[in-house]
């Protein structure tokens, strides 16, 4: 192979080096990120189960509240009633009051009796969730650890090292040579491609028979008279 066409392979093969730990690096970065949405996620579900039990406790207080005032109204009939200086409508008036109001009183102490265990229940998922939240947010804060380091350690050690290998073979190779294999890089992954079987490995496309001869002798850079791609032979 011609000295000038194995720079650019090899040239193209840091390309791809780095352009695979880039990829690499970006899936990092987001599973960071997915896991510091966890925990965000996993602290905001308590906060929930924390709001909902504080309303059932505004309702249970709100429902109490309603059943002493329903008490004390059929207190206050009963007593109107027991003392009996009122005409005989009245008192029939009276009956169906406090009996239509008891009713709605055991209504009342059912929904309270309700939301009382609804509140135990409650309390008790509550503190299930804050007891596995911390164990659970160590957990992640650690993976969310461990990927930051290994994002570093990639950006900083192996990624760093290709860049400059990178550099150092782009330097090295004839400035004409370099922006030609740029150009194609623009558009190909692979701007250097082996010729197999007489196919250009690029975009498989049979070459003259001249090409292939060009190629063998290995004397210039030889393109593909399809796609442009730099060709050399296995
Ligand atoms: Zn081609």
């Amino acid at each position: 192979m011609l000295s000038l066409t194995k720079q650019l392979l090899d040239l193209q093969q840091a390309d791809a080096m780095v352009h695979e730990v880039t990829a690499h690096l970006e899936r990092l970065v987001v599973h960071r990120r997915q896991l510091e949405t966890r925990v965000v996620q996993e602290r905001a579900s308590v906060a929930a189960l924390r709001d909902a039990l504080q309303k059932l406790e505004l309702d249970s207080r709100a429902s109490n509240l309603e059943v002493d005032e329903l008490d004390a109204r059929i207190r206050a009939y009963q007593e109107r009633l027991d003392k009996g200086i009122i005409s005989f409508k009245e008192m029939e008036d009276l009956r169906t009051k406090i009996a239509s109001e008891k009713l709605r009183m055991n209504r009342l102490e059912d929904e309270a009796l309700g939301l009382m265990s609804s509140i135990e229940t409650a309390r008790a998922g509550l503190a299930q969730a804050q007891a596995d939240l911390a164990p659970r947010e160590l957990h992640l804060q650690a993976q969310v650890a461990d990927t930051a380091r290994e994002i570093e350690e990639t950006e900083k050690g192996r990624l760093a090292d290709l860049r400059n290998e990178r550099a150092a073979l782009a330097a090295a190779a004839p400035p004409y040579a370099l922006a030609q294999y740029e150009a194609l890089r623009a558009t190909f992954s692979n701007p250097v491609a082996a010729i197999d079987h007489g196919t250009c490995g690029g975009c498989k496309i049979r070459v003259s028979a001249n090409t292939v001869e060009r190629v063998r002798a290995g004397r210039e850079i030889v393109t593909c008279e399809h796609c442009s791609r730099i060709l050399f032979s296995l």
